[in-house]
């Protein structure tokens, strides 16, 4: 369970109406019963349940179960998409090992609005659902040229491109792994509408670019974002 407070031995966390709810009416825990809970800084640790009269109140830490984790350093950079559409490419990001979550905004990108605290939200529950101790970061929409000067140089950036030819995708990450030069790793994911040729060209432009093809099907946009991560994480992950 995540929960916003600093975790210590022996003192108290307050929940909210919904968590208290959760646990005392969905999991139907009781005084006593244990659940490990993380904020994304102190590591999980194992706490109590705490009622007051029929309800829960509150959770006492007892001991830590892990140490906070060092983060990972995998940024995915998506062209906003609608609704549903984006809850589930958010969870599916967090689940692959996404640590930060940067929303970019391109010539034809259909979404403008982007909710961040359901992206945040959506992110939490992901988090919550594989165990993953750091919570990752939501920015801010940017707009493409934006987002891609602000990636450091040396980063490898993984352009999700259905143009790329089908078989180096995989030689070509794998090469990146043999050179082991680069710092960290972005995957980049277009819109429905696919980069226009100017927005192409900037992203080739950066030293640290490489093509990856997922196959020779156009995947929907959400679709790619969850096989780019795979196969990132499959040639390049630790
Ligand atoms: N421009 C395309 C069109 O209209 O024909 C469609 C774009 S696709 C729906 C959305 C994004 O998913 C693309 O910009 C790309 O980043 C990624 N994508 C989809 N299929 C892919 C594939 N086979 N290989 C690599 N990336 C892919």
């Amino acid at each position: 369970l995540f929960v916003q407070a600093a975790i210590a031995a022996g003192e108290a966390i307050a929940l909210d109406k919904a968590q208290a709810n959760y646990l005392g009416n969905v999991l139907r825990l009781s005084s006593g019963d244990g659940v490990l809970i993380f904020n994304g800084r102190d590591g999980e640790w194992l706490a109590r349940v705490e009622q007051g009269g029929r309800r829960v109140a509150g959770l006492m830490p007892e001991k830590q179960t892990r140490p906070q984790p060092p983060g990972s350093d995998l940024l995915c950079l998506f062209a906003p998409l609608k609704h549903a559409r984006l809850d589930y490419m958010v969870q599916k990001a967090v689940e692959m090992g996404a640590s930060v979550l940067a929303p970019v905004l391109t010539r034809r990108t259909q979404v403008s609005r982007v909710n961040l605290e359901r992206m945040e939200a959506n992110a939490v529950e992901a988090a919550e659902q594989c165990g993953i101790l750091a919570i990752p970061a939501v920015r801010e929409p940017a707009r493409l040229d934006d987002a891609l000067a602000r990636l450091e140089p040396g980063r490898l950036l993984v352009f999700c491109d259905e143009g790329a030819p089908v078989a180096n995708a995989v030689a070509a990450l794998a090469q990146a792994r043999e050179e082991g030069a680069h710092a960290g790793i972005a995957v980049l994911i277009g819109p429905e509408g696919g980069f226009d040729e100017a927005e192409r060209d900037l992203i080739l432009a950066r030293p640290d670019t490489v093509r990856l093809s997922l196959g020779p099907r156009i995947l929907r946009a959400d679709t790619a974002a969850v096989a780019a991560l795979a196969v990132v994480q499959a040639v390049l992950g630790d």
